[in-house]
């Protein structure tokens, strides 16, 4: 299958700290790629750098034919604002606006008129089954939805790619589970990639395919058969 993004051999010193010492990773468009590994050992380094958010030291992240390394910081910000989406551990909601304004956001800053916008909203709010919340703020809606309403902000722009950092970290089993599922159904549904950090097994069951990073380095674990 073509790569859609492609991390090779990327480099990434923090001082004297070599949190990536050759990463390589390519996932393609429609494929949620599960990147696992012990706490420290550059997972979200590789994230953020395959995002463009901090800059690699050496290698190339390839995506749309143009290196993500290499290209100008606009070039840089404008992928991240069009074509990928973000999902962190704590929703970064934002709090004064309600959970519904926090989902039409993204469509917002990219020029989308305010009706139009919160009628996507509320699609979305509908889909992942918290129509209820939409006029809440996030201080006022429990940990689960609020990731649900995370996820939905990331997917509303219909990205290519969604990186997201252990976006269940804070969330009890059940509810990290309801909003895995939320979440891969809908990016499969719109053939969205994702990139998936976490150190849960549970949740990398929800992906097609698990890498581990070791000591900055990505390796693929042995097949059970
Ligand atoms: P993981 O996500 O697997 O827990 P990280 O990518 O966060 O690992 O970190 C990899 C290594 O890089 C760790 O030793 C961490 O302390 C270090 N590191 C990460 N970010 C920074 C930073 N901004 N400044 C200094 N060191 C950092």
């Amino acid at each position: 299958m073509n790569a859609l993004l492609r991390a090779v051999d990327v480099h990434k010193s923090f001082g004297p700290t070599r949190a990536l010492d050759g990463a390589s990773l390519s996932i393609s468009a429609g494929e949620v790629v599960a990147v696992m590994g012990p706490s420290g050992s550059g997972k979200s380094t590789l994230l953020h750098c395959m995002a463009g958010i901090i800059p690699a030291d050496a290698g190339r992240i390839e995506y749309g034919g143009g290196d993500i390394v290499t290209m100008p910081d606009s070039m840089r910000s404008a992928l991240r604002r069009t074509e990928f989406g973000f999902v962190f551990q704590f929703g970064q909601l934002v709090p004064e606006l309600t959970c519904l304004e926090n989902i039409a956001l993204p469509l917002r800053m990219i020029g989308t008129r305010r009706k139009a916008a919160e009628a996507r909203a509320t699609e979305w709010l509908g889909r992942f089954d918290i129509g209820d919340i939409a006029k809440k703020r996030p201080g006022e809606v429990s940990g689960g939805q609020g990731q649900r309403v995370a996820v939905a902000r990331a997917l509303v722009t219909g990205p290519k790619v969604v990186f997201a950092d252990e976006p269940t970290g804070a969330l009890d089993s059940l509810n990290g589970e309801q909003v895995m599922r939320h979440f891969t159904r809908a990016a499969k549904e719109s053939g969205t990639a994702v990139v998936l950090v976490t150190h849960e097994a549970r949740v990398a069951a929800y992906s097609d395919r698990e890498v581990v990073v070791r000591d900055g380095k990505t390796t693929v674990p042995e097949l059970a058969t």
